[in-house]
């Protein structure tokens, strides 16, 4: 299993020399600022008392609160939420919002609970980061395998300790509680105007480019969605049930509604079926993982035939990965840029919140695309210049933004 935390470390150590960033800088985001280590005891329905195993991790706070989501997985460990914590304050960083990062997580296969003990388990997990979150403090948000309804309850029970609604405690809300118009598909739109901004520099048309997509979730999905309505050919995706491939284009329309009723998107009538892992080798032009992380490693790094990858997860591609994909030539948008959409709708929740507002979902989108295609530019204008990787140029970028603000602000606060 790959320790992701390391991983994450040597894309920092990376990026650090590229900008010969200062040594102390380099000390202070090496570390988190602190790392919440949780028991979640749940009743169950049968009686019985578990103790589920929680983390909250706040990596850094240099730029706002700490900001990132929250997931429930079997995999999930402190490793992996260390990880997760830092490329927070990266993505944050890349984007130029005023948040910093943080993650958070329950080692939990969350389809083996009832709806019952999910919300007991999530009230429980609340009432014990409370003391330690706020709109102002540390803002969490949907993940892997957590929702806007997941999201309510953590508000419910916040309020319920401190006697006083606070909308921007959490983002990812559902609309009626104070979410933001287009936070569902922020994720996924974010990286669509990615697509298209890259698309243009490669000066490729949408009728010459196939694209795979791992993942037909929140991310993949709507990806999909996107991508078909715009007349590029998704060819191949697939779920945790697997995947399918059909060279002349699928129809995303009608897997939507396929997957829908049968709860797959296997057996769709028109497409032959193909592995999780085999998706990942098939001859595209862009390939997008949209699952999870440490899918292209130094054991298929080679196979892989895409021109393009476009980080929709977090983490997909390891550093032996990438060594070997810029080997062969191959570009890949890092997760720090490429699904940043979904925290940076996750600010304007937050914004909307505070300001007692509400955007619509064309404004929400419209203020998305001025974020993420000058951080776009910026991040590939970077890898021009200095002819680094995508990765490295995104983390450089970040970086720049995180000393000068421990410079101009943050290193007083030691100094008395
Ligand atoms: N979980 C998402 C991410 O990894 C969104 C985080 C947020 O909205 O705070 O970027």
């Amino acid at each position: 299993m790959q320790n992701q935390f390391e991983n994450a470390l040597q894309q920092l150590d990376k990026a650090a020399k590229v900008i010969n960033l200062e040594e102390e800088v380099l000390t202070q985001l090496r570390t988190p600022d602190r790392i919440l280590q949780i028991k979640v005891p749940v009743v169950m329905d049968d009686g019985s008392l578990k103790n589920f195993e929680g983390y909250r991790v706040q990596h850094n706070n240099w730029a706002g609160p700490y900001k990132g989501g929250l997931r429930y997985f079997p995999s999930v460990d402190l490793n992996e939420v260390k990880a997760l914590a830092l490329w927070m304050t990266i993505k944050c960083s890349v984007a130029g919002i005023p948040m910093g990062g943080g993650k958070g997580g329950i080692t939990v296969d969350p389809k083996k609970l009832s709806p019952g003990e999910l919300e007991r388990m999530t009230k429980s997990f609340a009432r014990a980061l409370a003391p330690n979150i706020g709109a102002q403090v540390d803002v969490a948000a949907p993940d892997v395998y957590t929702n806007g309804q997941i999201m309510a309850w953590i508000l419910d029970e916040y309020t319920k300790i401190t006697g006083k609604e606070e909308l921007a405690l959490i983002t990812g809300k559902p609309m009626e509680r104070g979410g933001s118009a287009g936070r569902d598909r922020a994720t996924a739109m974010g990286a669509f105007y990615v697509l298209k901004a890259l698309l243009e520099k490669i000066n490729l048309n949408v009728f010459e480019t196939a694209i795979a997509i791992q993942g037909f979730g929140n991310a993949g999905g709507v990806m999909a969605e996107l991508c078909f309505a715009d007349g590029i050919k998704v060819v191949a995706t697939s779920d945790s049930s697997g995947g399918i491939y059909n060279e002349a284009g699928l129809n995303i329309a009608a897997l939507m509604k396929h997957k829908q009723s049968t709860g797959a998107v296997t057996g769709f009538s028109g497409a032959t079926s193909v592995t999780n892992e085999a998706l990942l080798e098939l001859p595209v032009t862009i390939l997008i993982p949209a699952a999870l992380e440490n899918q292209i490693t130094g054991a298929n790094a080679e196979r892989i035939k895409a021109k393009y990858i476009i980080e929709l997860a977090n983490g997909p591609v390891t550093p032996e990965g990438d060594e070997i994909l810029a080997k062969n030539g191959i570009k890949s948008v890092p997760d720090v840029l490429a699904n940043s959409g979904g925290v940076t709708v996750s600010y304007f929740e937050w914004e909307q919140n505070i300001k007692n507002e509400k955007w619509t979902e064309a404004d929400v989108f419209v203020k998305l695309k001025e974020i993420i295609v000058p951080a776009f530019e910026d991040v590939w204008n970077k890898h021009l210049d200095k002819q680094i990787d995508l990765r490295t140029a995104a983390f450089a970028r970040a970086l720049e933004k995180l000393r000068s603000l421990w410079y101009n602000d943050v290193r007083k606060k030691f100094n008395n």
